[in-house]
C-alpha cells in the first residue's frame, strides 16, 4: 500500500508508442480499483510487463525480467502480502502459453486487445487459490475502446491518442498482423471526444497512433445519421479545429497509404507539425518485393517528392531493416543510395531478426550475423551524419518549442521542436514547474547528435505560444 492507502501498481513498458499508450490506459482501467502507479516493482501489489515482440531480444528481456520479479514476489509473500504479476502486450499475445509454462510465477497473461477486462482478471487472480495463471489473448468482437474509462491520469503537455490498430499488410518479416490482429479504426466521434478530454487535462500536442495510422478509415456520423468514413487527413483537420490543440502529429505511416488528402493537409494545416516518420525498410526493389511491402523504391521517392512540394521544410524519418534474407551487397548499396537521395532528419535501423511464424523466418539465405552487423554500422554512420547535419542546420534559427519536462541537469527543461528534435533550455531557478506545458520561441545555439540546445526568447514569443513570464 502507498501512504494514502492505495495499492501500488508498477508497469514496465517495452517497444513502441502504442505500448506507451496502452500502459497509460491500463493505469486508467486499474485506478477505480485503488491502484496507483509507483516507480519500482519492489513491494508493488501488481506488476505488469507490457511487452514487445518485434525483435528477438525483446522477448528474451521479458523472460529475464520475470526471473528478477520472481524474487520480489517471493519477498512480498514472505511479508504476508501479495503481488499480482502480469504479462501484457505482443509477447503475451504470441507466446502466452509458453510464458505460463516457463514462468509459473506469472498470474495473468493478456494481449493488447483485452486489457479493458483487467478488473475481472485481477479479481479472479486474487481469488484463485491454486495459483494457476490465467490467459486472455482473444481478439474479442467488442472493441476495448468502448470499454475504457473516460477518466485519464494527468497526461502532461503532449499525449498519444490511439486511433487505429492492427495490420492487414503482412510484411513478410513482421509479427504485428499476428499479435495485434486485423486493421481497425476507431470511430471519428470517439477520437474527437478523447482529444477534447486530453485538452481539458492540459494537453496541447497530440500524436495520433496506429500500426498503420494513415490507413485510418473511421466511421463518422452527424446527428445520429451515418456520415461515411473519414481518412486521416480529414480527421487531422477536424482535430485541428479543437481549440487548445496547438500541435498534431501521427505515427506510424505506410507509404502505400500516403494519399493526396493527407499530403495536402501537410500543406494546409499549420497545426500539423512538419515531421513525418515514413518507414521504407529497404532501397532495393528486389528486397522490397520479398518483404511484401507492396511499393518500390521509386514509389517511395515520388511520395517524398510530393510531400516536399506540399511542405518544403518537412523533416523525414524512416525505419530500415538490414540483412533481410537474400540481401546482397548490391541490394544494400541501393538502400544507401536511397538514404543519400532522401536525406533524413533522423531514422531507426535494425538488423533483420527472424520472427517465428512469419514467412521470412523460414526463407533460405538467412545472412550471417557478422554481415548484418557490418551493414548496420555502415547505414547508421550515414544516417547519423545526416541527422547531425540536420541538427546543425538548425543552429542560428528560432524554433517554437513545447516545454514538456525537467531535463537531466538542474535548472534545465526539455521540449520538442516542430521537427521532433529534443531541445534543452536553461531556465531560472524556481520557474521549472510553471514553464512546463508552455510553447516558447527558442534561439537554437547548439546541435548534438540527438538533440539541440537553446535559449528561451520570452519577449518575442510567437502568437500561438502560451506566454509565460519567467521571473522567479
Ligand atoms: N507499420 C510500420 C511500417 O509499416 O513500417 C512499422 C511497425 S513495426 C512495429 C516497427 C519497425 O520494426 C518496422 O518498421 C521495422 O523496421 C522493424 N521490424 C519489424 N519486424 C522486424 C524484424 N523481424 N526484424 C527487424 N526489424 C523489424
Ligand atoms: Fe508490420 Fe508491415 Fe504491418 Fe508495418 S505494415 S505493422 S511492418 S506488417
Amino acid at each position: 500500500m502507498t501512504e494514502n492507502g492505495k495499492k501500488r501498481l508498477f508497469i514496465k513498458t517495452y517497444g513502441c508508442q502504442m505500448n506507451v499508450y496502452d500502459s497509460s490506459r491500463m493505469t486508467d482501467v486499474l485506478a477505480p480499483l485503488g491502484y496507483e502507479p509507483v516507480d519500482s516493482p519492489r513491494g508493488a501489489d501488481m506488476v505488469i510487463l507490457n511487452t514487445c515482440h518485434i525483435r528477438e531480444k525483446a522477448s528474451e528481456k521479458v523472460f529475464s525480467e520475470l526471473g528478477r520479479l520472481r524474487a520480489f514476489k517471493q519477498e512480498r509473500e514472505a511479508e504476508g502480502g501479495d503481488m499480482v504479476l502480469a504479462v501484457a502486450g505482443c509477447v503475451a499475445q504470441a507466446e502466452g502459453e509458453e510464458i505460463l509454462r516457463r514462468a509459473p510465477q506469472v498470474d495473468l497473461v493478456f494481449g493488447p486487445q483485452t486489457y479493458h477486462r483487467l478488473p475481472e482478471m485481477v479479481a479472479r487472480a486474487l481469488r484463485s487459490a491454486d495459483g494457476g495463471g490465467q490467459l486472455d489473448i482473444d481478439f474479442p468482437v467488442e472493441s476495448k475502446f468502448d470499454h475504457l474509462p473516460e477518466e485519464m491520469a494527468a497526461p502532461g503537455a503532449a499525449a498519444f491518442l490511439s486511433v487505429q490498430e492492427g495490420c492487414d499488410k503482412f510484411c513478410s518479416f513482421c509479427v504485428v498482423p499476428y499479435t495485434r490482429g486485423a486493421e481497425f479504426s476507431r470511430p471519428v466521434a470517439s477520437v474527437l471526444a478523447e482529444a477534447r478530454r486530453l485538452v481539458e487535462a492540459g494537453v496541447q500536442e497530440i500524436t495520433l497512433l496506429g500500426q498503420n495510422v494513415n490507413a485510418y478509415h473511421g466511421e463518422a456520423e452527424t446527428g445520429g445519421t451515418p456520415g461515411g468514413t473519414w481518412g486521416l487527413g480529414r480527421l487531422l483537420r477536424a482535430l485541428a479545429e479543437i481549440e487548445g490543440i496547438t500541435r498534431l502529429r501521427y505515427t506510424t505511416s505506410h507509404p502505400r497509404d500516403m494519399d493526396d488528402d493527407l499530403i495536402a493537409a501537410h500543406a494546409e494545416e499549420p497545426k500539423l507539425m512538419p515531421y513525418l516518420h515514413l518507414p521504407v525498410q529497404s532501397g532495393s526493389d528486389r528486397i522490397l518485393a520479398a518483404m511484401n511491402r507492396q511499393h518500390t523504391a521509386d514509389d517511395y521517392l515520388r511520395i517524398v517528392e510530393r510531400l516536399r512540394r506540399a511542405l518544403p521544410d518537412i523533416a523525414l524519418s524512416s525505419d530500415f531493416i538490414v540483412g533481410f534474407p537474400g540481401e546482397s551487397d548490391a541490394d544494400f548499396a541501393e538502400t544507401l543510395r536511397l538514404v543519400t537521395e532522401v536525406g533524413y532528419a533522423q531514422a531507426y535501423s535494425f538488423k533483420y531478426s527472424p520472427r517465428p511464424g512469419t514467412p521470412a523466418a523460414v526463407a533460405d539465405e538467412q545472412l550471417p550475423e557478422a554481415v548484418k552487423a557490418e551493414r548496420l554500422a555502415g547505414l547508421q554512420q550515414l544516417l547519423g551524419a545526416q541527422a547531425a547535419a540536420f541538427n546543425q542546420a538548425c543552429v542560428g534559427r528560432t524554433l517554437p518549442v513545447l516545454l514538456e519536462r525537467a531535463g537531466r541537469k538542474p535548472g534545465q527543461l526539455v521540449g520538442r521542436s516542430p521537427y521532433m528534435q529534443s531541445v534543452h533550455v536553461p531556465v531560472p531557478e524556481g520557474t521549472q514547474q510553471r514553464l512546463i506545458g508552455s510553447l516558447f520561441d527558442v534561439a537554437i545555439e547548439a546541435a548534438y547528435d540527438h538533440s539541440l540546445g537553446g535559449r528561451l526568447l520570452v519577449d518575442d514569443a510567437p502568437q500561438h505560444s502560451t506566454r509565460a513570464r519567467i521571473s522567479a
